[in-house]
């Protein structure tokens, strides 16, 4: 099995890490756009991978962008917001840290003209004119469906499952949830067992070590598998379940080079990678679209119940990464065979 093991992380390992194609250059727009990100802690996307792909993006479609992390700090972040109206930002795309201060903020920049974005996750009562996103409930099937596999292949019979959710601020979370759940409650009805389900505050790593133990403790120390709901919160799990002695399957989610190498190690089962670099330009494309004045290329729409409207939306598409698959993230370009495999291997 070892054997198997390694020839698997060298395949991800081995693997030719290509160059990214470039966006479309459009010549220079005129227009500032402001983004601001949510915090550093939920995830290591947003630093790693969105300020880096949204600067490459911008710059490539010749807009002038603002980016900065509002730090996990609500009051920060509708401060940065209003420093970038003040600056004169003619477009304001956010990811929000709950909805009632994005919609505060959008409401705000609408006031002063300048148009809005959801980046990510949904402002629910918001106004923003588009919302850029995944599609987020296939998300979490992926996740639900990647827990029944990993728990199918270790041969468990009415295996007891803990869910660790994303935070209950974060629209998205939401939807994981409805994902995951539309695949594991009818096994749960078959006779599977779930035995902790909990949200974890703004996704915060030490809340989820400290409510996973409370939720072990609560199982009398036994479970066959978790669903967390991204690789912070798998990896929060994982740091408990090995201090027990116990290494069972859990999702994840971000394709984070944490994630992965816990995948590659055996301790995690499974994570999604949402190419990152799709949603940069796709902010970009409806940000030129709004600063041109012309309908952008959208998905559909996404329903907001508290604002009671339909926002036009541009979703993309998730996939899910299992160790088999890991070298298809390193061949994506999304991060590279020394980052994945310095040290551990
Ligand atoms: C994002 C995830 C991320 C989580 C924590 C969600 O809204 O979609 O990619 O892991 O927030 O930052």
């Amino acid at each position: 099995a070892l054997g198997a093991v390694t020839a698997l992380v060298l395949a991800a390992c081995g693997s030719d890490d290509s160059s990214s194609d470039s966006a479309d250059t459009d010549s220079a727009v005129k227009g500032k756009v402001g983004v601001i990100l949510p915090d550093t802690q939920s995830s290591t996307r947003w630093e790693s991978f969105d300020k880096p792909l949204l600067t490459k993006a911008f710059e490539e479609a010749g807009v002038e962008a603002d980016i900065q992390n509002a730090l996990g700090d609500k009051s920060k972040f509708v401060s940065i917001a209003d420093g970038m109206i003040q600056d004169g930002v003619s477009i304001l795309a956010i990811v929000n840290l709950d909805s009632a201060t994005g919609a505060q903020v959008e409401s705000k920049a609408k006031a002063a003209g300048v148009k809005t974005i959801d980046y990510d996750r949904l402002t629910l009562g918001g106004s923003a004119d588009y919302y850029v996103s995944f599609d987020n409930v296939k998300v979490g099937e992926l996740q639900g469906q990647g827990l029944v596999d990993c728990l199918t292949a270790a041969k468990k019979t009415n295996p007891s499952v803990i869910e660790l959710n994303g935070s209950p601020t974060d629209n998205n979370a939401t939807l994981f949830k409805q994902g995951y759940d539309s695949v594991l409650d009818p096994k749960y009805k078959e006779g599977w067992k779930k035995v902790g389900d909990q949200s974890v505050p703004d996704w915060e790593a030490a809340k989820a070590v400290t409510i996973f133990e409370q939720l072990l403790t609560a199982a009398g120390g036994k479970v066959d598998g978790v669903l967390a709901a991204n690789d912070t919160l798998g990896n929060s799990a994982i740091t408990v379940l090995k201090k027990n002695g116990l290494r069972v399957p859990v999702t994840g989610q971000d394709a984070s080079v944490g994630g992965l190498q816990n995948i590659l190690a055996g301790d995690q089962c499974m994570t999604v990678y949402k190419p990152i670099k799709e949603e940069a330009e796709g902010l970009v494309k409806l940000a030129v679209a709004l600063l041109k004045n012309e309908k952008a290329e959208t998905t559909g729409t996404v329903r907001d119940d508290q604002g009671k409207r339909d926002v036009p939306s541009l979703l993309l598409t998730p996939k899910p990464i299992t160790k088999e698959t890991v070298k298809d993230v390193v061949a994506d370009g999304f991060v590279t065979k020394a980052q994945l495999c310095t040290g551990k291997y």
